[in-house]
């Protein structure tokens, strides 16, 4: 896991620095940006930066000490910290109405300023807003704010909206496992997996268990636990996702540059085994990234059956084999027999998702040949009627949506779990499709736009 926001040049550190260090390397924390508050502790975080290889270091002047900034003087001397190669971020930087501890308009100027100091040196932007959302957003708009995290975040859901709409990263800290912090985790929920950041803020925040006593990086286990509770994943898929970010936000470590061939989340492992399609649904999440779940799903080629059982490895470590990746699987009918058998043959479970043209990429009834070998088979439906689905999935294959209808409806007598889904967006009458499902006397679901795995 990555702390994306720590102090770790902060007093309260001064005891035990070296050791708390070492306590969030053993409970798995890879890498931590410890955050400048203003210029003499910018230069204590660069400090630490240089003497720890996976500590990095950010620039900036708090809301709280913003009338410390001086025109001139103080923007130089942060731009010349942010040269050093310790440095990832500006900040942190903003508003804080909660506390007042700096005149609230000259607290703007000073996050204006700190806007253009990134955008001039193309260095991403660590926001701190506090009871001041309105305002926060006006600048954030008013500025194109294009790079950067809201820390800590505290605001609402209006506010998490726009700042996902802007591609803006949304960090979590221990506030997130606080009884009456329910709002929160709605929001947890919701920000999408590739803008999601978690963080300590130690020394401030502990989370539960060590509420109200000094926190610390080795804490953020807890925060990770509560993120993966709300949305259904597991820890160390929530330490992927939010590493895998921080990486691509701060420019720290190595991210994958191609595809994984097999991926696990929660206890299912996933087969990518093309990225072609024969629809080019409006909402399908490859056209806006590469990854999901943090795993990276650009196949540089696409891989043959022994090349994905030796990825799987054995079937039976997972609740189920899923051949689902950025493309359609059927396209590639033989290697998903090929390797459905292997892993029924080793007491595996196999599913397939599908788009339901199997027919009519193969020219043949692949149903039978399904028999046997693939336990459960999803279905994306997608739209209650074919004029709907030829809007939403723009298919290559005329009478597309009939094509997948009598697919399903032909599953059922090969296949022992038959399953429609939809995505839950506009012009898509959920009702209907329901009533489709239960017509064809199968399983519905209805899946959340933007939520892939
Ligand atoms: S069918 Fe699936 S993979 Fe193909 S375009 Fe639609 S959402 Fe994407």
């Amino acid at each position: 896991m990555i702390d994306s926001h720590c102090h770790l040049e902060m007093g309260q550190f001064d005891a035990d620095r070296d050791a708390c260090i070492l306590r969030a390397m053993d409970s798995g924390i890879e890498a931590m940006i410890t955050i400048g508050t203003d210029v003499e502790s910018s230069m204590a975080a660069i400090g630490i930066a240089r003497e720890y290889g996976f500590i990095y270091a950010t620039v900036g002047i708090h809301p709280h000490t913003a009338s410390t900034f001086t025109e001139g003087e103080t923007y130089d001397q942060l731009k010349a910290l942010c040269a050093d190669k310790r440095v990832v971020a500006v900040g942190e930087t903003g508003l804080d109405y909660h506390y007042d501890h700096s005149p609230r308009n000259v607290q703007r100027d000073v996050f204006v300023r700190h806007i253009e100091l990134a955008q001039e040196i193309d260095l991403p932007l660590v926001i701190h807003s506090r009871e001041a959302i309105q305002d926060t957003l006006e600048i954030i708009t008013g500025c194109s704010v294009k790079n950067a995290v809201l820390h800590c975040f505290s605001g609402d859901m209006r506010m998490a909206e726009v700042l996902i709409s802007r591609g803006l990263y949304i960090s979590f800290s221990g506030v997130v496992t606080f009884k009456k912090a329910q709002e929160l985790r709605d929001i947890a929920q919701m920000v999408p997996d590739d803008l999601l950041l978690i963080e300590t803020d130690a020394p401030y925040l502990a989370p539960q268990p060590y509420r109200g006593k000094r926190n610390e990086p080795s804490y953020l286990n807890y925060t990770a636990g509560v993120i993966a509770q709300v949305r259904g994943i597991s820890p160390q898929d929530v330490s992927r996702i939010t590493s895998n970010n921080a990486r691509r936000l701060f420019g720290v470590g190595e991210v994958a540059s191609s595809g994984t061939i097999t991926y696990k989340i929660r206890d299912s492992l996933y087969i990518n085994l093309t990225n072609r399609c024969t629809n080019e649904c409006i909402f399908c999440i490859r056209y806006k990234n590469d990854f999901v779940k943090g795993h990276n799903m650009r196949l540089p080629s696409e891989p043959g059956v022994d090349e994905i059982i030796a990825a799987i490895g054995d079937p039976v470590a997972y609740k189920e084999v899923v051949f689902c990746g950025y493309g359609e699987p059927l396209i590639r009918l033989d290697v998903v027999k090929g390797v459905a058998r292997y892993v029924k043959s080793r007491g595996g479970t196999v599913r397939v998702n599908t788009n339901g043209q199997g027919n009519l990429i193969n020219d043949q009834d692949v149903l039978p040949q399904l028999a046997g070998v693939v336990d459960h088979i999803s279905i994306s439906l997608n739209a209650q009627d074919a004029q709907t689905y030829e809007r939403l999935c723009k298919p290559e294959f005329k009478g597309a949506y009939e094509g997948l209808l009598g697919f399903a409806r032909e599953a059922r007598h090969y296949i022992p779990v038959v399953t429609l889904t939809v995505v839950e967006m506009a012009g898509v009458d959920i009702k209907a499709c329901q009533a489709i499902a239960d017509d064809l006397g199968v399983n519905f679901r209805v899946r959340h736009l933007d939520v892939v795995g």
